[in-house]
């Protein structure tokens, strides 16, 4: 079975469109989220792009400030500043890579717990370790329905997280185990991997090699979740970590790339910014 983020995120994106109009005519504005974009990296254009379109498309304001790569930590800071202290603002978006004379964590924790729309926040991530009510990292929060998407009971499964990032592998692996998954999490330094994600029933792999897991490396049925985004070096078409048409035929459900977790990233990106707007409403 093939799950498409693209069908689940257009049937959340019907409902959400329909819950802002709600909303707005409710309290008055809409929900509205900035994404401060440092320089011109064209990766990063691209994202900011798609997040204001997937924000135009469901009535969520959407302001995108853009300033020069040069900008100074502080002058960006003294940004953050402005718009926490905005209360028009729902969403702060700080789009990563920073350029590397800014220190990246300051920025992101210069950011009001409840303006963090990426769940990056050092507060964030203590209360997800904490198993407290908090902003989930938008990818590993698309993990999770695709998984509920596709009827997965993941109770008591084993599951093996590929990477182990801040943003992805680890909150990936938390979720797992909130869910009482048995979880291994591997990376750059784990010996014989392959004898590792054969243990996987789910295996989640974020850790940006094109199609780097094979069809030897998956166990007959697991189900596969490919986080990662890359070019084929031979075809330079956009592909996963996985190699889908290889590990397709073993797995009981696969995401596919394009068209899995990149569009659910985006969909929960326009659910946690919904989601903070009703809290700073008082809900
Ligand atoms: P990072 O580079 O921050 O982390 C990569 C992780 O993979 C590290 O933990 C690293 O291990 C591990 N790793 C690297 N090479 C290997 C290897 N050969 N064997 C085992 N583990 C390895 O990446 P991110 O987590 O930010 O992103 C991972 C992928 O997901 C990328 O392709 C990225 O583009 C994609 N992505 C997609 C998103 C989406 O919306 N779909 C959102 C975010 C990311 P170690 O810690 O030991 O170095």
């Amino acid at each position: 079975m093939i799950i498409s983020g693209k069908d689940l995120s257009v049937r959340m994106k019907a409902e959400m469109a329909e819950e802002v109009k709600q909303l707005s005519e409710k309290y008055g504005r809409a929900p509205h989220l900035v994404v401060v974009l440092v320089g011109d990296d064209p990766a990063s254009v691209s994202y900011v792009t798609g997040k204001s379109k997937a924000s135009e498309a469901l009535g969520i304001r959407n302001t995108t400030i853009r300033k020069d790569v040069s900008i100074s930590e502080e002058e960006l800071l003294g940004v953050i500043d402005d718009l926490n202290n905005d209360p028009g603002v729902d969403g702060i978006l700080i789009q990563l890579p920073l350029p590397k004379h800014i220190n990246s964590d300051r920025v992101i924790a210069a950011v009001r717990q409840d303006k963090d729309v990426d769940g990056f926040h050092p507060l964030n991530v203590a209360d997800l370790q904490l198993k407290r009510p908090c902003t989930l990292p938008c990818t590993p929060m698309g993990v999770m329905l695709m998984l509920k998407e596709a009827g997965i009971d993941i109770q008591g499964k084993r599951a093996v997280v590929v990477g182990r990032s801040n943003i992805v592998g680890l909150p990936v692996a938390k979720l797992l185990l909130d869910a009482n998954a048995t979880v291994t999490i591997a990376h750059s330094r784990t010996k014989d991997l392959a004898s590792v994600t054969r243990e996987a029933e789910i295996l989640v792999v974020a850790i940006g090699r094109p199609k780097f897991i094979t069809a030897d490396m998956v166990s007959e049925g697991a189900v596969v979740m490919d986080v990662g985004v890359n070019r084929d070096p031979v075809t330079g078409k956009l592909c996963g970590d996985v190699d889908f048409d290889a590990v397709a035929p073993k797995a009981s459900v696969i995401t596919p790339v394009p068209g899995g977790l990149g569009p659910m990233t985006i969909t929960c990106l326009m659910r946690n910014t919904i989601d903070l707007f009703r809290r700073h409403q008082g809900e």
